[in-house]
């Protein structure tokens, strides 16, 4: 079978030269199927008398798949050509070139491979140039291209676009049967568009003069070579048929040399062609695609991201507006990495059920997906929720739903519920983090700036985003605030409500959970809101529980009454406890988390061990804020390579370490997890420390 692509802008006679060639090479004795791919879906209408069929989507969209037959979409027009459109949607929603893909596979699922036909013909739209409609251009469906023109320069221009189109699919291979012009009476039009075939390396295989008999044709339904087989334009066509029957027995056909915009710029202004830059066969990726080729794409996208923190917000549905295999990845992302929160003691409440999916199919994908979108927040409406954030995938982004006047009607139609929309569409927004951004700057925007501080209560900021806590962590710092006997207000981001985000100025002070990104929030508060804060980073250790305890005080107002004498005490008891073990013993210690470990070199120090190094994985010009008293001792760039060297010459009792290791690190080590706030994690964890230490020794 050859198949035969004829590509032209729109308007330009495709469809009229489509139907003529088709019912030619009938007449020749060949079985054609033409199959229009145009979401106007007019190509066949002068093969079947000027009427219209049903279109290949609109019947997926109404029948079952296994209801599906060829003969429901495929009708026999003049000459026994077999006719097939595509259709697509409405102009302005969904996404025709996905409709293209969509079509080919269900006209091939349907059997079209076994029609008998052995000549296919695709009658493509040409001024649109994104994938779906470069489709029918495949190596695998196009063995031949026809390129229709007029002599008018956004014509040339598109004929020029189809060429860069077959380059970039086969650069070398020749699969151009050539122009035909399709003449509107514009001067000098056959000099234009012979100057343009010349160099674009290619040849006109026909001049198809503007002749009124198409008009009296395409009125009566029919085709000029069916109705008046002996007019000049019909001799233009069977000019066409020629070629094309020629390049079916084997002849040439050509490699296009698509015009650079400067080339473009000489032909409209009638100016000698120079030679230009050439577009490239392989246009290179860009530099920024380059970048992210290195390098694993960062859990997952963007749209992942914004579930992952909306879904914490126990009074809102978050909405997937997309296929559900997205939500299935999101969800599983969000329940393996946050139910341990739920499930592991950290939070009272089980874990909310709050993520929804329009499940998008290849329905919704190509004739847009307002609908599907609107019927699922309605959904989550009637569960109960007034919050609705909708998270946008690739799909719904690519075919640009427009999410946000769906969000306008969800509210109009329910004034007692809020809908937020959150443009991430999935990998094109960026990666997992950008979508997380996203979604805190919606909600940092959402504050309410009038809100007061009412005293005793409490922000936490930054709490299990990217550091989870442990039920024992949880427990500590439950158990340091209810020193002062506060509660919280705000958890940002993590079991928490949209309403409290909102008043999250009613918070007295913040308490800052995760040294690395909770500062950033803060600083977006502050600036956002205008307000100034109160702020206290969360300790670890003796030396700065004991200053946050005062700190607190001061910015609250409340007495911490003896806890800071139990807390030392403690503390004191645990290094007269233990001192004998670590006495003497040489302790490594290598991270590649910033946060403050002060007081680990100071406990380690008290407990009569040395610390022999103190390696922070990454460069100096990162952000460090590992020691804020033993700079002295910290060393950068401290990896696998440096650890092994260190094992040689320094031969340290114990590593302690958070990063990647040598895979046979001869020595002992021992890995510091979360190690948790206040006093009592940080104690259990020495006291893990102190096991690894009388393991090493017994060995
Ligand atoms: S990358 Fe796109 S398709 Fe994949 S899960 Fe994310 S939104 Fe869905």
């Amino acid at each position: 079978m050859f198949q035969l692509a004829v590509y032209g802008k729109g308007g330009i006679g495709k469809s009229t030269m489509s139907a003529n060639i088709s019912l030619m090479l009938a007449q020749r004795g060949h079985r054609v199927m033409q199959i229009g791919c145009d979401p106007k879906h007019d190509s066949t209408r002068l093969l079947i008398g000027g009427g219209s069929q049903r279109t290949v989507l609109d019947y997926v969209r109404e029948v079952p798949e296994r209801d599906r037959r060829l003969e429901d979409v495929m009708v026999t027009g003049s000459g026994g050509v077999m006719c097939i459109e595509s259709g697509g949607p409405e102009p302005g929603i969904g996404c025709a070139g996905r409709g293209i893909l969509t079509a080919f596979d269900t006209i091939r699922h349907l059997g079209a491979d076994g029609s008998g036909a052995d000549v296919r013909l695709y009658d493509v739209l040409g001024d649109v140039v994104c994938g779906g409609f470069a489709v029918p251009l495949r190596e695998e469906n196009a063995d031949g291209v026809v390129i229709v023109t007029s002599g008018e320069f956004m014509s040339l221009y598109a004929a020029n676009n189809i060429m860069k189109g077959i380059r970039r699919f086969t650069p070398d291979r020749p699969r151009l049967i050539g122009i035909v012009l399709n003449s509107r009476g514009v001067e000098g039009e056959e000099a234009a568009v012979r100057r343009f075939a010349e160099a674009t390396g290619t040849r006109i295989i026909a001049v198809v003069p503007r002749d009124r008999l198409f008009a009296s044709a395409e009125a009566a339904g029919h085709t000029v070579c069916e109705m008046f087989p002996d007019s000049e334009a019909a001799s233009a066509v069977r000019g066409i048929v020629d070629r094309i029957e020629e390049v079916m027995s084997g002849a040439a056909m050509d490699v296009p040399r698509p015009l650079d915009d400067d080339q473009m710029s000489d032909l409209a202004a009638g100016r000698e062609i120079r030679p230009g830059n050439r577009v490239p066969a392989d246009v290179p990726l860009c530099t920024g695609c380059e970048a992210h080729t290195g390098w694993r794409q960062k859990y997952s996208c963007a749209s992942c991201g914004a579930v992952m923190a909306l879904a914490r917000l126990r009074d809102t549905a978050v909405v997937v507006h997309g296929p559900r295999s997205c939500a299935y990845l999101m969800d599983s992302a969000y329940l393996s990495t946050v139910a341990d929160l739920y499930t592991g003691g950290v939070y009272d409440d089980p874990m909310p059920d709050n993520i929804y999916c329009t499940s998008m199919d290849d329905s919704s994908a190509i004739f847009g997906g307002a609908g599907c979108l609107a019927d699922t927040m309605d959904d989550a409406y009637g569960d109960g929720f007034r919050e609705v954030a909708v998270v946008t995938t690739c799909v719904s982004g690519m075919i640009g739903d427009d999410c946000d006047a769906v969000a306008r009607d969800f509210e109009a139609a329910h004034p007692d519920a809020r809908a937020t929309v959150v443009h991430t569409d999935g990998v094109i927004n960026g990666d997992y983090f950008d979508g997380m951004d996203a979604v805190m700057g919606i909600l940092i925007g959402s504050v309410d700036p009038s809100a007061a501080p009412v005293p005793g209560t409490v922000n936490l900021v930054g709490s299990s985003f990217f550091d989870l806590q442990s039920p024992e962590a949880a427990a500590e710092l439950g158990r340091m605030l209810s020193v002062f006997g506060l509660r919280v207000n705000c958890r940002l981001l993590d079991d928490t409500t949209m309403g409290s985000v909102r008043s999250f100025l009613g918070g007295s002070v913040d308490v800052l959970l995760n040294e690395e990104r909770a500062a950033d929030f803060e600083e977006e508060v502050m600036a956002v809101t205008g307000a100034s804060r109160r702020v206290m980073r969360l300790p670890t250790g003796l030396d700065e529980y004991v200053g946050w305890l005062r700190g607190m005080s001061e910015v609250t107002g409340l007495p911490s009454g003896d806890e800071e004498s139990r807390a030392r005490s403690r503390w004191e008891g645990f290094v007269s406890d233990h001192r004998e073990t670590f006495l003497g013993k040489r302790v490594s210690l290598s991270t590649v988390i910033p946060r403050n470990m002060d007081w680990m070199v100071d406990m380690l120090s008290d407990l009569g061990a040395e610390v022999v190094r103190f390696g922070f994985t990454k460069g100096a010009d990162e952000r460090c804020g590992v020691t804020a008293r033993h700079r002295d001792m910290l060393i950068y760039d401290y990896g696998k390579r440096e650890i092994s060297a260190d094992w040689e010459t320094l031969h340290p009792d114990l590593l302690l370490y958070d990063v990647d290791i040598p895979d046979r690190y001869p020595g002992n080590s021992l890995r510091m997890s979360r190690i948790g706030p206040g006093i009592e994690p940080p104690l259990r964890f020495m006291e893990s420390v102190a096991d690894a230490l009388s393991r090493g020794c017994g060995e």
